[in-house]
């Protein structure tokens, strides 16, 4: 069986990989560089503590294969599991907070709810009155999303799968039971075909006559001069969107969770850097005064009910795994991607059945 993986992002990677894995025949085409995509420009939080239930349980995998995947490809993927907070400025909010972590813990999640002084334990420099209610999960942390893609790729390559970086895909032509994929003047002929092109899979699918019609979403981010690691936690404020947290080399890295765009759009935006430093001295008001160093926009796409696009579609051989949906592709993409592999390894998997593309 010959697979073809277009996007090597988290999820292509982690399909290639657990398919590879198999002794299955892998090629991955990415049509710039490692990193081009969402996968290589996030904030690399990741937690179990998420707001759609259909999801958890590939989080919670994720998480337990975050721990065990960097010794199996033998790359560091820097995580630090210290914890996610989520924060909610209004009443309203308040009771969303409280209703997901309800949510969450029938579902073995160990989040709980807290009082903003609560926060101060583990952030001292927290401003409890920033918010009026905090949710709290410790098994969740920051992962360098630089090292997830390399680790990925370099375990794809163990397994004897092919990487083709600056390898556009440039049409998709249907032949029997043959795909045949065209990039930078070459055809190759394969059994499936998996759409991962996160915010380009639109594109990719009009190649098959397939209309995804996923939702393109644009988020900007930046990151601040280092100080000395002193955040430990990923902060997200469910209410303005902000979310902030210390990476390794301590730069304080943060964002605004994304919106809805017409096309693929990375520019950065004044607007989004006056907004962001706003809110976030409120939350800790010490990092006033710290010079942004770099700020930059990445794109991701989302399913059109909010749940991503796996599974078989009416064009035989050709698979959509895409749509991860808003600030959570780097924590269920792991699972994700392990279980699309068992579904096109055996043709079926009744694990993913929810997020079929028939469904829409
Ligand atoms: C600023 C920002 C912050 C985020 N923060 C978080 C976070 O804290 N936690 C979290 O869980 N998620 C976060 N996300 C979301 C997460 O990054 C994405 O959900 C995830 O990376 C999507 O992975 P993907 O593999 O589907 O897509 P991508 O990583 O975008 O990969 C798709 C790849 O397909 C390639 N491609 C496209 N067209 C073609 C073609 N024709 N031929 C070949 N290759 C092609 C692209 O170049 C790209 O590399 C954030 C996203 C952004 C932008």
């Amino acid at each position: 069986m010959k697979v073809a993986i277009i996007g090597a992002g988290v999820m292509g990677l982690s399909t290639a990989y657990y398919l590879s894995k198999s002794g299955i025949d892998v090629t991955v085409f990415e049509q710039k560089y490692l990193l081009y995509g969402a996968s290589g420009r996030n904030s690399g939080g990741i937690t179990p503590m998420i707001d759609r239930e259909e999801l958890i349980p590939f989080a919670l995998e994720s998480m337990k294969l975050y721990d065990t995947l960097p010794s199996e490809v033998d790359f560091n993927f820097l995580l630090r599991k210290e914890g996610y907070v989520k924060l909610a400025s209004s009443e309203r909010d308040a009771e969303t907070l409280k209703e997901e972590v309800w949510m969450q813990n029938r579902f073995g999640v160990s989040s709980r709810i807290m009082t903003p002084e609560d926060v101060r334990d583990f952030i001292p420099d927290f401003n409890p009155d920033s918010a009026v209610l905090a949710s709290y999960c410790r098994e969740s942390g920051v992962i360098f999303p630089w090292p997830v893609v390399w680790g990925l790729a370099k375990g794809c390559r163990k397994h004897g799968a092919e990487i083709k970086t600056q390898s556009r895909v440039e049409r998709i032509e249907t032949n029997g039971s043959k795909l045949i994929v065209y990039s930078n003047g070459e055809k190759y002929r394969f059994d499936f075909v998996v759409n991962s092109a996160g915010a380009w899979s639109n594109e990719i699918s009009k190649m098959v006559g397939i209309e995804l019609s996923n939702r393109i979403i644009k988020e900007e981010v930046c990151v601040t001069e280092s100080i000395k690691p002193y955040i430990n936690p990923y902060i997200y404020d469910i209410s303005s969107g902000v979310y902030v947290t210390q990476t390794a080399r301590g730069e304080i890295i943060g964002g605004i969770t994304g919106m809805e765009v017409d096309k693929i759009d990375t520019s950065s935006t004044i607007e989004f850097a006056i907004r962001y430093a706003k809110r976030v001295v409120q939350i800790i008001p010490k990092l006033k005064g710290l010079a942004m160093l770099r700020q930059w926009a990445g794109v991701y796409d989302e399913g059109r009910d909010g749940l991503p696009v796996i599974g078989f579609t009416e064009v035989e051989g050709f698979v959509q795994a895409n749509g991860l949906g808003k600030h959570r592709g780097m924590v269920i993409a792991p699972a994700l991607g392990k279980e699309l592999a068992r579904l096109i390894e055996k043709g079926e998997n009744p694990s993913i059945k929810k997020f079929n593309p028939e469904r829409l």
